[in-house]
């Protein structure tokens, strides 16, 4: 399977080279051939017009002796390795630079026939059996005033051409193999820049199927293939990172709830087999409440969560008045205040402040910012809640005086779970869910939450909502 590619890209090359060979040893030879045929032919001819219109011409009009003439074109034979003759239209042989002039025997060339070359200006035959073997000929006429006196033939053996062609050939072959052997580069270069890199991908797709996601590779090279390889590795990492928080997550969830159900166990047990004296039952009963309550809050907060979670999550947007929601969220925590002599003040921009955003989230998200700033609070402070308004947004502050957040804990606090050891002391029954709701509740709105805080000085948490357009026209 894994070879299959590779098996591809060798037949496609193994065709290439076989359909050149094919090529090379159908078409090409005969082409080769008629095209070094036609050029012999083609100068041949031009030498027999030449013969025809001079010394040819002359020995018809007796200017010039035969033997004259003989003399002449058994040079010009030798020179064009070829036989010349000069034919009377009846078929008698004139004149022929293979035998010596002879004129009391008479040559007469039988159904000899000046057409024979038809629309074309020479002819491979072995000319009217004049040959044993096929030859080259060409036909010239000789014309004086108009008429046709003879013809000025001339043949050539096909070896030459024939020897010609195969050494043509034979460069051609050569050729294809040089151009088949370059040609391996391109399987060379394949092997390289695809097939070992997708290698590579498959090994490492193989192993993440099977569960191994902290499998590392990569590829060198910043092509599609390389974007690949990267996407890839991406995907598998941020696969381990979620994996890795997710175990991270039920190992904090397991611990939260075990702590809670310890002590009730154990205060419960020591009730029933009185080791705690049924007169201090009310106190330790209401330690067993508090805890009880704290699973409830527990729960509830990761149920939330949860929901958050889920992809699609459905916000029931309205536009609202952020104030009110502001003033009775505020007034909710009446009673905590009290016990703590602890003050919230508002400053809030206008009377009323329309804003588009999900009411019931954007009230969770007041009362765990305004509880996180009690609980850290002092005893006798003040806590400010402000609105703002720039642009088209409005920005809701919580500030405290309270213990304030270390640097190191500020990117931190938004983790689930996450609860700074500053606060250990304060908040006992904190849970560490509430500000990753928060902060979840604020991104699905598409908007920002932000905190400033200095350890021993107080804490500052800025969010913004998207204004009310409508209400802003009915104004
Ligand atoms: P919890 O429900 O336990 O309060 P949060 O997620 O709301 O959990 O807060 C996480 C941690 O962030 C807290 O334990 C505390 O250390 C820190 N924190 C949050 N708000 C404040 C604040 N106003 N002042 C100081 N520390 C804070």
């Amino acid at each position: 399977m894994k070879k299959t590619l590779y098996l591809k890209f060798l037949l496609a090359y193994g065709i290439f080279g076989i359909f050149g060979l094919v090529i090379l040893a159908t078409f090409v030879p005969s082409m080769t051939r008629e095209h070094l045929i036609r050029e012999k032919a083609n100068s041949l001819y031009s030498e027999a017009t030449l013969i025809a219109n001079t010394y040819a011409r002359n020995l018809y009009n007796s200017e010039i002796s035969l033997e004259a003439v003989k003399d002449q074109l058994d040079a010009l034979a030798v020179y064009l390795d070829s036989n010349v003759q000069i034919i009377n239209p009846s078929g008698r042989l004139i004149l022929d630079t293979d035998m010596p002039i002879d004129v009391e025997n008479e040559v007469i060339i039988e159904s000899f026939d000046s057409a024979v070359t038809g629309s074309s200006y020479y002819v491979i035959d072995n000319f009217f059996d004049v040959y044993p073997q096929d030859v080259l000929s060409v036909i010239a006429p000789i014309t004086t005033n108009y008429m046709v006196k003879g013809y000025v033939v001339i043949h050539t053996d096909m070896t030459s051409i024939d020897q010609s062609c195969n050494s043509l050939l034979n460069i051609s072959y050569i050729t294809l193999i040089i151009l088949f052997l370059l040609s391996l580069i391109i399987l060379i270069f394949f092997t390289e820049i695809v097939y070992l890199p997708l290698r590579k991908i498959t090994y490492a797709t193989e192993q993440y199927a099977t569960g191994n996601m902290h499998y590392e590779f990569s590829i060198d090279s910043e092509d599609e293939i390389g974007y690949l390889a990267a996407c890839l590795s991406y995907m598998a990492s941020e696969i381990a990172r979620s994996e890795d928080d997710q175990k991270k997550f039920v190992a904090n969830v397991s611990h939260d709830f075990r702590s809670p159900l310890t002590s009730i166990q154990g205060y419960l047990e020591a009730m029933l087999d009185g080791t705690i004296p049924p007169e201090l039952h009310e106190k330790y009963l209401n330690i067993v409440l508090n805890e009880t309550q704290r699973l409830t809050k527990l729960t509830n907060s990761l149920l939330t969560l949860n929901n958050l979670n889920t992809k699609g999550m459905l916000l029931d947007i309205t536009d609202f008045d952020i104030n009110q929601v502001i003033r009775s969220t505020a007034a909710s925590f009446e009673g905590t205040c009290l016990k703590k002599s602890i003050a919230i003040e508002l400053i809030l921009t206008d009377e009323v402040m329309y804003v588009t955003a999900d009411m019931s989230k954007i009230q969770q998200v007041l009362y765990n910012l305004i509880d996180n700033a009690i609980k850290f609070s002092h005893h006798n402070s003040v806590i400010k809640v402000e609105t703002t308004e720039k642009k088209n947004k409005i920005f809701i502050s919580v500030k405290d005086t309270g213990i304030g957040i270390p640097k190191e804990d500020l990117k931190l606090i938004w983790d689930r779970f996450y609860k700074s050891d500053l606060s250990r002391g304060k908040d006992k029954k904190g849970t560490g869910l509430g500000l990753s709701i928060t902060k979840e509740i604020i991104q699905s709105h598409n908007e920002h939450i932000n905190v400033i805080s200095t350890p021993g000085e107080g804490s500052e948490f800025i969010f913004s909502l998207p204004r009310s357009e409508e209400n802003d026209e009915e104004d």
